[in-house]
């Protein structure tokens, strides 16, 4: 119960970023931090997009177990070095309970991945750490459970949770997820929490991020996550997904051309 949509506010103070009903968000970075020189790399990409939010997994939960699994804390390190470098609030991923007070000492959002939104004790321990959480939605879950998921961080007096749709498992094997677009005015009728895109982990395919991206903006979202890499060829997680070059530079314009909310 809240009587209007909230903004969460990321950032160190003096220094938030905005997340919320009136501006729009645009959070980029590598899907994974792989070296101090690809981050900064990736980092200087996305400003330079317009990204008011850097991105990077430290931890990455990987379906295979013999695919990279992140840098872990030193990941963190170089994400928390590169995101002040660049100006940056940082947005990390945790994957269990017990990392939560180390990763927040470093990172400005915390984010549970769709792989943990229904790991209570997880959801739990990020809503006691005094930071904002990027809730994503889980592959199957129904919005009542996402929102629900959200609910178990909101109990432990954190309210500072924005929503995140990273597309559901469906049929269709075109696209490795079906963005659920229309969960976006759902969710915002439903809850007060703003809602955000995820068109990289959506899609799995670069050439889609634009028009997803669009169909973001159009819908009403409160924002949007992507992946960039500066050589995706090479990137050790998810290149296929990650934009660097003309299809960022589309990006940047597309987000840029979003008229200004009245
Ligand atoms: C990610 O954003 O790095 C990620 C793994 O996303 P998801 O949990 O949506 O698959």
């Amino acid at each position: 119960h809240h009587p209007a949509r909230s903004t969460v506010w990321v950032g160190k103070p003096g220094a938030t970023v905005p997340v919320g009903p009136a501006t729009f968000t645009f959070v980029a970075g590598p899907c994974a931090v792989e070296s101090p020189e690809q981050t900064l790399e990736a980092a200087t990409m996305a400003k330079a997009a317009g990204a008011s939010l850097l991105r990077g997994g430290a931890y990455k939960p990987r379906t295979s177990p013999y695919a990279f699994q992140g840098l872990g804390r030193r990941g963190l390190d170089i994400l928390a070095s590169v995101g002040a470098a660049v100006g940056l609030p940082i947005v990390t991923e945790v994957v269990d309970a017990r990392d939560v007070a180390e990763v927040a000492e470093q990172a400005d959002m915390l984010q549970i991945g769709t792989r943990n939104m229904a790991n209570f004790g997880l959801l739990q321990a990020v809503g006691e750490s005094g930071k904002p959480v990027l809730l994503k939605r889980g592959m199957t879950a129904t919005i009542e459970e996402w929102l629900m998921a959200a609910e178990y961080v909101a109990q432990r007096g954190n309210l500072d949770i924005v929503l995140c749709e990273r597309g559901i498992r469906t049929f269709e094997p075109a696209t490795r997820n079906t963005l659920d677009i229309s969960a976006v005015p759902v969710v915002q009728v439903a809850s007060h929490l703003p809602v955000i895109v995820d068109p990289s982990h959506a899609s799995g395919r670069k050439d889609l991020v634009v028009p997803l991206s669009r169909a973001a903006i159009a819908v009403g979202a409160d924002g949007i996550i992507v992946d960039v890499h500066p050589d995706p060829e090479v990137a050790l997680c998810d290149g296929p997904q990650a934009l660097h070059g003309p299809d960022l530079r589309a990006l940047a314009q597309a987000v840029r051309q979003i008229p200004p909310l009245v």
